[in-house]
C-alpha cells in the first residue's frame, strides 16, 4: 500500500470537461481529494462551445453549466485542485497511478479517471467518403460562408446545435448520414432547411460548385450540385498513451487497469452527451472508490 504522503492526490483526473469535473465532485462527496489536469486555463472542456444547450435541465448554454461546475469545484474546501498542463502519458501498477506531464513532471495518485474527450474527424478520416479535399467542419462554419446549397457529410450532434445557433440561416442543407447515425439526426427532423439522406457512400468532386455523388441506403443513387461541402462526421478519441483502446479506437472503461477508469466521450462512440459524460465521470470516481477508497484517507 502506498503511503498517503507519496501521493499528489487520491484521484488524478486527466481532462476537465463535464466528465472530469463530475469525477472530482463525486470524489469530494466521499471525502477523497483530486487533481484535475487540463491544458486549458479554465475547466469546462467542450462546454463553452455549446451555445444552445437544450438537453440539460437548468442550463441554456454550455458556458452556464461550465461556470456552475467551476464554482462548485472551487467550493469543495480544497478537495479539488487544478493543474494547467497537458498529460503526455499515464501508467498504473499494483500500488498507484502516475501521470507524466509535458514538462516531464510526474504526478502520483491512488486511482485515475481519464476523460480527454474527442476531436472532430476530418473528411479524410471518414471511411465512406471519397474526396481529394478536406472540407471545413460544419460546427465552425458561419452561414454566410456557405452559399445556398450545402451538402453536410455526416449527421453528428453539432448539426442540431448549428441549426439552433443560426435560426436566421436560409441555407438548404442536404445531410448525408449513415444508418448508424440515424438516432442523432432525429432531433432535426421537420426543420424545413434540412433534407436527410441515409447513405452508404458519398463521393465529392470539383472545387465549388461541387459535384456530389450519393449512394443511398435504399439502393438509389443521386447526383447533387453544392455551393459548399462541410464535414460533420463524428469524433475520434483524443489518444492518451497508457490506455487500452478497443477496435474502434475508443477507450472503454472496462478494458483499463483496475486503478483506471475512462469516462465521457472518449469511452465510446455512442451517447456523446453532456449529461452522459457528467454521469459517467461521477460513476467512474465512485467505482474507483469502491475498489480503492480505503487506500488513503485525507
Ligand atoms: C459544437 C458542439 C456542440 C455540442 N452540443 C451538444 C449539445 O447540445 N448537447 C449535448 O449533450 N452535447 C453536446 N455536445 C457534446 C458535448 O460537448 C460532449 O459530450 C461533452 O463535452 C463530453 O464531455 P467530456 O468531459 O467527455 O469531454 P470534453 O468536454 O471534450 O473535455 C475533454 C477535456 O480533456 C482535455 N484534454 C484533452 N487531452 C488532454 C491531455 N492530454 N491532457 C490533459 N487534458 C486533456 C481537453 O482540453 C478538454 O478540456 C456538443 C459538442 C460540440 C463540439
Amino acid at each position: 500500500m502506498t503511503d498517503r504522503t507519496a501521493l499528489d492526490a487520491w484521484l488524478l483526473i486527466v481532462g476537465a470537461g463535464p466528465a472530469g469535473c463530475n469525477a472530482a465532485a463525486a470524489a469530494a462527496g466521499v471525502k477523497r481529494d483530486s487533481l484535475l489536469i487540463d491544458p486549458a486555463a479554465l475547466a469546462g472542456g467542450n462546454l463553452p462551445r455549446i451555445t444552445h444547450l437544450d438537453n440539460l435541465p437548468g442550463f441554456g448554454t454550455g458556458e452556464a453549466y461550465a461556470q456552475a461546475l467551476r464554482s462548485h469545484l472551487a467550493g469543495l474546501d480544497g478537495f479539488c485542485s487544478y493543474v494547467q498542463a497537458e498529460a503526455e502519458q499515464i501508467a498504473a501498477d499494483d500500488h498507484c497511478v502516475r501521470v507524466t506531464l509535458g514538462d516531464g513532471t510526474t504526478l502520483t495518485g491512488a486511482v485515475l479517471v481519464a476523460a480527454t474527450g474527442v476531436r472532430a474527424a476530418r473528411t479524410a478520416e471518414v471511411p465512406w467518403v471519397t474526396s481529394d479535399a478536406d472540407f471545413p467542419q460544419l460546427a465552425s462554419s458561419a452561414p454566410d460562408e456557405l452559399g445556398q446549397h450545402v451538402v453536410v457529410v455526416g449527421g453528428d450532434r453539432p448539426l442540431g446545435t448549428w441549426l439552433r445557433t443560426h435560426p436566421e440561416a436560409v441555407q438548404k442543407l442536404t445531410v448525408c448520414h449513415t444508418a448508424a447515425e440515424a438516432y442523432k439526426v432525429e432531433e432535426v427532423q421537420g426543420d424545413p432547411r434540412v433534407r436527410l439522406v441515409s447513405v452508404e457512400s458519398v463521393g465529392v468532386a470539383g472545387r465549388g460548385p461541387f459535384a456530389v455523388t450519393v449512394a443511398r441506403s435504399d439502393g438509389g443513387r443521386e447526383a447533387l450540385a453544392a455551393d459548399s461541402v462541410v464535414t460533420n462526421a463524428g469524433n475520434l478519441p483524443v489518444p492518451l498513451p497508457g490506455l487500452t483502446t478497443g477496435p474502434d479506437g475508443f477507450c472503454p472503461p472496462d478494458r483499463q487497469h483496475p486503478r483506471i477508469m475512462t469516462a465521457g466521450d472518449m469511452s465510446g462512440r455512442l451517447a456523446q452527451r453532456v449529461s452522459v459524460a457528467s454521469g459517467a465521470g461521477a460513476r467512474a470516481a465512485l467505482e474507483l472508490y469502491s475498489r480503492f477508497g480505503q487506500q488513503v484517507v485525507r
